[in-house]
């Protein structure tokens, strides 16, 4: 199990681009981030990690 910084994951909207900071979900060791449930400018529910995003170019 790697440790993972204390560092707000961030996801874009696969249709419009906009990016959002992902919702807390538990706390301590079990704390990790999820996306919106959905976009709130074009209601899409298809959302990718900010860092897997910039792969994609
Ligand atoms: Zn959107």
């Amino acid at each position: 199990m790697s440790h993972v910084p204390e560092r707000p994951s961030e996801f874009v909207c696969q249709d419009c681009h906009l990016i959002y900071a992902g919702n807390v979900v538990g706390s301590g060791e079990n704390r990790r981030y999820d996306p919106p449930n959905h976009c709130a400018a074009c209601h899409s529910e298809n959302f990718v990690a900010l860092s897997e995003y910039s792969h994609m170019g």
